[in-house]
């Protein structure tokens, strides 16, 4: 059964409404939404932890409950529902599946199953504006999540992150000590890489995704706000430290077995050192994993979204109370 075919059938037995153009888990075949005892409720499919396959159930209620209680109170009704993720507004549960969809008449059943005790453990949005508290029955969608949220507070809403967003780009880039922070980090990289890999006689690439996280924080902690000169000085450190590391486990190594002073082996190492380097014991995959680590960093300190999305749910592909064809 696919998506949609699943969507409506389960639509039928909850009651449901399916609108089929909602993302609220990022699948394109859209998701169950609605109020059951005055809390938000949403069922589709989406993707759990590892990006499995997976139907999700969202629960939302009125904001600043305890997540721990939640937690606690959903997880002896929580059925063949895994993961479940909690905070003060909503709860998120997957159960994840990989050949078959779990059948839509097992879901329906664990619906009501946890919204009773999801009412010993959160109180219901009731139909109220999650900021003010004013009555608003219409729900609205937050980018992508279904919510309560009055006309006035969604204008106060956008407003607050448009000037988020001016102040973001006030921010100072502090170039200097952000290079100043990665030269050091990237130094301790390449002794920290060079020393293991000589005691070890072996390396570890992951240690170099390491070093490339560790050079791309310090540059991060240096700098302040990331642009794109930060991210090639993340770049160009991590892949310098460990290319240096690796010259500096190479000339260990020739200082050992030739019995020559440090500096005259690094010497010799670096004269040579894109022939070692790229030869097949050399160690250029190893910069391509600590550049995987400095776009962990990149990835990570990308510019935040100040954006409030705010859309109507508009018309149902099934809407409550209809009975669809079996
Ligand atoms: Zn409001």
């Amino acid at each position: 059964m696919n998506n949609k075919e699943w969507l409506r059938q389960l639509s039928n037995l909850t009651g449901l409404p399916y609108y089929e153009g909602h993302k609220v888990f990022g699948d394109k075949s859209g998701a169950l939404i609605g109020i059951r005892d005055g809390y938000i409720v949403a069922v589709g499919p989406g993707k759990g932890e590892g990006g499995h396959a997976a139907i999700k159930i969202l629960l939302r209620y009125a904001k600043a409950q305890d997540p721990k209680r939640v937690k606690e109170a959903l997880d002896p009704a929580k059925g063949k529902f895994k993961q479940v993720t909690v905070d003060e507004t909503s709860a998120t549960l997957a159960r994840t599946y990989s050949l078959g969809k779990p059948d839509a008449p097992g879901i329906a059943e664990e619906l009501p199953k946890l919204l009773a005790v999801l009412k010993t453990s959160a109180s219901p949005i009731d139909g109220k504006c999650e900021e003010c508290g004013r009555a608003e029955p219409q729900m609205v969608l937050l980018n992508d999540i279904p919510t309560h949220y009055c006309s006035g507070c969604q204008v106060q809403l956008s407003q607050k992150l448009d000037a988020a967003a001016v102040e973001y780009e006030k921010l100072d880039t502090n170039l200097g000590l952000g290079l100043i922070y990665g030269i050091g980090a990237a130094l301790l990289g390449s002794l920290a890489w060079g020393g293991v890999a000589y005691l070890l006689h072996r390396i570890f690439l992951w240690g170099a995704i390491l070093i490339g996280v560790f050079v791309g924080k310090a540059v991060v902690m240096g700098i302040g706000k990331v642009n794109w000169s930060a991210r090639v000085m993340i770049g160009v450190l991590t892949a310098g430290s460990v290319a240096f590391g690796d010259a500096i486990f190479y000339a260990l190594t020739v200082m050992n077995q030739e019995h020559v002073t440090f500096m005259a082996a690094l010497n010799a190492v670096l004269a040579n050192y894109w022939k070692i380097e790229t030869s097949p014991d050399g160690g250029a995959v190893s910069i391509l994993f600590g550049l995987i680590g400095a776009g962990i960093v990149m990835y990570s300190t990308r510019k935040p979204s100040f954006k409030a999305r705010f859309a109507p749910l508009g018309t149902p592909a099934v809407a409550v109370g209809s009975i669809g064809p079996k």
